[in-house]
């Protein structure tokens, strides 16, 4: 256990609600997704609307909140190297909420994070200490088809992979590679996994298809 953020209200979390008793969906493990709200992008298939608009209800909950609601699974989490996994919108942007949370939670639960890796690398850096796994949607590093999908850049991605290639987690990291349909083909894919390749040695790369409702 680590310090007690309760008596700090700056570190709380926009939370949306939890899914239990995942299993192997991210990698090894019984896993506790937490989303929260907030994200950089505007993916034209996203299936988290309501996560970016305004007008869902959010209640702040402090990490020790979070640990009381997710400590039901701690046998499992424990058993399996499972733990638990923020995602969104984008995790990231509540870099302070999971380095918090993370001080006080058992030391063999894994944290993991769900991102973009749209965001300020002072996030990143916060992050870093907390987070055991990483996995990444790239959306796809060609920076037109990136900014037609998401409305935005990936300059930013691109310098968040060179950060986790330079502290050594590359891994640590999964990356997805997303054949998104109208927007890049087989071919931009193979690209994006080759650019990938040349920013550092990282090895688990997960292929897969958008599904457009
Ligand atoms: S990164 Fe995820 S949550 Fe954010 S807009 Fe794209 S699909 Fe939606």
């Amino acid at each position: 256990m680590g310090q007690n953020t309760e008596n700090n209200p700056a570190i709380t979390l926009p939370f949306l609600g939890l899914d239990r008793l995942r299993m192997e969906t991210d990698g090894e493990g019984v896993t506790t997704l937490v989303a929260a709200k907030g994200c950089p992008l505007s993916c034209r298939y996203c299936l988290n609307k309501e996560i970016l608009s305004g007008e869902v209800p959010v209640r702040a909950i402090t990490p020790e909140q979070l640990f009381r609601m997710v400590r039901i699974d701690d046998l499992y989490f424990r058993a399996t190297r499972g733990g638990v996994v923020f995602g969104g919108g984008e995790s990231l942007l509540h870099a302070r909420f999971i380095r918090a949370f993370s001080a006080i939670v058992p030391g063999d639960w894994r944290i993991l994070a769900e991102t973009c890796l749209n965001v300020p690398q002072e996030l990143m850096q916060i992050a870093l200490p907390a987070v055991d796994t990483w996995i990444v949607d790239i959306k796809d590093m060609n920076p037109e088809i990136y900014r037609a999908y998401t409305g935005q850049d990936n300059a930013q991605v691109i310098a968040n992979l060179k950060l986790l290639a330079e502290a050594g987690r590359c891994g640590d990291v999964t990356i997805r590679v997303p054949l998104i349909p109208s927007f890049n083909t087989e071919e931009d894919r193979r690209r994006s996994v080759e650019a990938v390749g040349k920013i550092g040695p990282f090895t688990k790369f997960d292929l897969f298809s958008y599904k457009v409702r």
